[in-house]
């Protein structure tokens, strides 16, 4: 069995890293998408558990999916889940820097572990958590960069803060 683990924030998931999943539920017999605390992303808008159930709704046409969250070292979720492949997509230039050091670093840690690329769609190149955020926080149209079921969960997280 293929297993391989899709780790993020996720603070909210975007059609970007849907596209990324479906690719990857292509390519191994089943990705593990983990909501990993980042602790360089502090300002988070959603808890973890809201995120992995907001990952739970809207990956559910994806049928070799499991999603879950950890607070602890990639490397070690990896092991424990029999996984030795890692995904994660790549947008533009400025994601390559820090993607490049951290899957040399994982490869230091943990020679067995493998970090894959996905280029991302070129539809949603622009796509980012953050940026979803941003407009959201303003009412801005958030239509066309995620989900519609997590769409809707963030409409009414903002209209709970006001
Ligand atoms: P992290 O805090 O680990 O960077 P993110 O949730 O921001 O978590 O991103 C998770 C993964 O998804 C990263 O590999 C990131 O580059 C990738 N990603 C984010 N947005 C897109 C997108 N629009 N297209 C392709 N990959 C994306």
């Amino acid at each position: 069995m293929r297993r391989a683990v899709c780790p993020g924030s996720f603070d909210p998931v975007t059609r970007g890293h849907i596209d990324i999943f479906e690719r990857a539920s292509l390519m191994f017999d089943e990705i593990i998408i983990s909501v990993f605390h980042n602790p360089g992303k502090d300002k988070a808008m959603f808890s973890m558990e809201e995120r992995v159930e907001m990952l739970k709704l809207a990956t559910k046409h994806i049928p070799n999916v499991k999603v879950t969250a950890f607070s602890g070292l990639l490397n070690e979720f990896c092991v424990r889940e029999n996984a030795p492949f890692i995904v994660r997509g790549l947008r533009a230039f400025t994601d390559f820097e820090y993607e490049f050091q951290r899957a040399l670093l994982i490869k230091k840690i943990d020679t067995h572990l493998e970090t894959v690329f996905i280029m991302t769609n070129a539809q949603y190149s622009f796509v980012s958590s953050s940026g979803v955020r941003e407009l959201a926080a303003f009412n801005g149209q958030i239509k066309d960069l995620v989900p519609s079921c997590v769409e809707e969960r963030i409409r009414q997280h903002v209209a709970k803060k006001l």
